[in-house]
């Protein structure tokens, strides 16, 4: 695909609300063009380590599970994203359409641009934390509590992730305690309740700040400031997981957003810029689920058609 080429439809991401946006626009016979940063399907549903069972044609024995039935309903159609990661979307009034750049320098003008990129966990942004994700700092019970078994861990957070995670990694024999900056926590109170009563959870009095994390042999320290008294906690690992992000690429400031930064869209996943799209998880939504944002991608494409004068 040459820089020249205008294309008619771009879509950026391939979780459920990109394939979903894919299809329809292949059932509609509107030439697209589909990017993906891993260039892989299934986006968030790849990590995913539960049962998903509200995904009609389900239950799938966890996300990797329903991609694959993505997979195979792509591969029928001949469609598969093409691995691109775009760093920003130019909607200056210099250009007469959106131009999306990659990581490489490569530019991509589109009639429409449909916005699928969903959202990334949040991180502390603290010191030691970057430097440690993927060893000591980890973003997923699920996927890491093998390898801490038996040990001390902390998880941050108070949210219904966050005591999940806990509650995952006392299964794993784990002594979990549970850092929150608040108490008034904001997981379903079942959670919340396991987590009180787990005789292997512990959960400070106080709310607890996490201002620093530095390696040890074993694990990392935690610098916790809770409330004015600071403390340091020895852990093997800590887990974060203090809700998401929606994944903006750069160059969108000037697209309306809530005030957590998600996409304002109207019915149809039309943003405050006519010509770009919003799908998914990234888009202010009551509900963030594979079905919803499967659901918003029809819409879209059936929009970004009649925009085109493919009805
Ligand atoms: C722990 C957990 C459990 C869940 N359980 C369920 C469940 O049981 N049932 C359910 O329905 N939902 C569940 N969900 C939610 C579901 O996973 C999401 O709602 C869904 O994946 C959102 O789809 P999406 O397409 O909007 O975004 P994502 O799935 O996040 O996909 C976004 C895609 O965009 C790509 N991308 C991002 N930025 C760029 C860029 N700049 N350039 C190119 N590509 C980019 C990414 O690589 C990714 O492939 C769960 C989520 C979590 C975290």
């Amino acid at each position: 695909m040459s820089a020249s080429d205008l294309l008619p439809v771009l879509v950026i991401g391939a979780g459920p609300a990109g394939v979903s946006t894919a299809i329809w626009l292949h059932n509609f016979d509107v030439p697209f063009y589909w990017v993906d940063a891993d260039g892989e399907v299934g986006g968030t549903l790849r990590r995913l380590h539960n049962e998903i069972s509200n995904f009609p044609g389900g239950p799938f024995e966890d996300g990797q599970d329903l991609c694959a039935s993505l997979v195979e309903h792509l591969s029928a159609l001949s469609l598969a994203p093409k691995r691109r990661n775009i760093i920003s979307l130019r909607l200056s009034d210099h250009f007469d359409h959106p131009v999306a750049v990659d990581d490489q320098g490569g530019e991509l003008e589109a009639r429409r641009v449909v916005l699928a990129t969903g959202t990334a966990y949040r991180r502390l942004g603290v010191p030691g934390e970057a430097e440690g994700m993927g060893d000591f700092v980890s973003q997923s019970a699920a996927g890491d509590a093998p390898r801490f078994t038996g040990r001390s861990v902390a998880v941050v957070g108070g949210g219904d992730a966050a005591f999940e995670n806990a509650l995952i990694l006392a299964d794993h024999d784990c002594q979990v305690t549970i850092l929150a900056r608040n108490h008034n926590f904001r997981a379903r109170p079942s959670f919340v309740e396991a987590a009180q009563h787990h005789r292997s959870i512990h959960i400070p009095p106080r709310s607890s700040v996490v201002t620093r994390i530095e390696p040890t042999q074993g694990g990392c320290r935690l610098f916790v400031d809770q409330q004015g008294h600071q403390s340091i906690i020895e852990v093997a690992a800590v887990f974060i997981r203090i809700g998401v992000d929606p994944r903006v690429p750069g160059g969108c400031q000037s697209l309306r957003k809530d005030e957590r930064g998600f996409v304002v869209v109207d019915g149809r996943g039309r943003t405050s810029h006519s010509e770009i799209f919003a799908v998914g998880d990234l888009t202010s939504t009551p509900l963030r689920s594979a079905i919803t944002a499967a659901g918003s991608g029809a819409h879209a494409a059936k929009a970004c058609a009649e925009d085109l004068g493919f009805f």
